[in-house]
């Protein structure tokens, strides 16, 4: 599995991750083998959410024992960020982890509180040694700027974002915002969350002929475009242990540049859209 370094957070981050929303109505043993056969072949990010329901509780159990093979991520609701709830937002997390740390943390997307408070409970979180690093998710640029001008330069360690072969807006101005100031970005939902290109459509055929080259699958072929620059990484999520060695191998293949084309115009990026499209 390819690891890239993630911001300048100083940590290498497997390129492809773990996903976990939705994961606690799978079945729990599955989900926890799942979970622990990713972890075996590499998949070291582990992305979870206060949100998530009964996920920390799930993650918990399949990390136990090996929670520094992990870089795990949680999220805090935006209606829980303000600086005393932030840090007690930490804390129910970190509990139901059952870890005394998480590799970083995130605001889940922008809410009513100043970015001045949550960050303060963010630096203070560091300082307390309860989180490694802070970042955000669902940021626009315009965001990102405002979050620069509060947190200063090499604060913020990702943007978590939606970005799939349907869904490139990211392309525009997130991408390019973040690589210029060191912040790694997280695509969530690679698959679409639901909404894979059929393998009938003309850009499943792309696809598929490209996979075929590879001896490989469509996903992994997804994965591994999405996940093209070292700035980007991806979480899909999986609730079977099969389909988590299918995403974990997309992390060894290397897409030719006529590859990438191809699929660029299978899939085209579009305008840009006038707000950041978030699920
Ligand atoms: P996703 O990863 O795009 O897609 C998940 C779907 O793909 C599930 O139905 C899963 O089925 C299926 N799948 C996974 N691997 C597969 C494989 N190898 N072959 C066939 N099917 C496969 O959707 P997502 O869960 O929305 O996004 C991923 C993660 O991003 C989330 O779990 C969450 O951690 C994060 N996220 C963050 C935000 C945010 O606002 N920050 C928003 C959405 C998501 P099975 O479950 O049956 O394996």
């Amino acid at each position: 599995m390819k690891a890239n370094p993630f911001g300048r957070t100083g940590a290498n981050v497997s390129v492809i991750g773990q996903g976990t929303w939705y994961l606690d109505h799978a079945d729990r043993k599955r989900a926890i083998a799942a979970l622990q056969r990713g972890l075996d072949l590499g998949m070291s990010h582990v992305d979870t959410a206060e949100m998530y329901g009964d996920a920390e509780l799930v993650i918990a159990d399949a990390i136990a024992g090996r929670r520094d093979e992990v870089f795990l991520v949680s999220k805090v609701l935006p209606s829980n960020a303000s600086r005393r709830g932030t840090i007690a937002a930490c804390e129910r997390s970190l509990k139901r982890l059952k870890t005394d740390r998480l590799d970083c943390y995130l605001l889940h997307w922008r809410g009513s509180y100043a970015l001045e408070d949550t960050v303060a409970a963010f630096e203070e979180l560091v300082k307390a040694g309860k989180i490694k690093s802070w970042g955000v998710s669902n940021f626009d640029a315009d965001d990102l700027d405002e979050m620069l001008d509060v947190a200063g330069k090499g604060r913020i360690a990702c943007n978590q974002v939606l970005y799939h072969l349907k869904e490139r807006a990211i392309e525009h101005a997130v991408i390019p915002w973040c690589e210029k100031h060191g912040v790694a970005v997280v695509a969530y939902s690679p698959f679409g969350h639901d909404d894979f290109p059929a393998a009938s459509s003309k850009g499943g055929a792309a696809l598929a002929q490209i996979a075929k080259a590879h001896g490989a699958t469509p996903r992994q072929v997804a994965l591994r475009f999405l996940t093209r620059a070292t700035t980007v990484f991806a979480i899909p999520k999986a609730s079977s242990a099969e389909h988590a060695a299918e995403n974990a191998a997309a992390g060894d293949i290397t897409l030719t540049k006529d590859e990438i084309a191809a699929l660029d115009a299978a899939f085209p990026r579009g305008p840009k859209p006038r707000g950041l499209p978030m699920l």
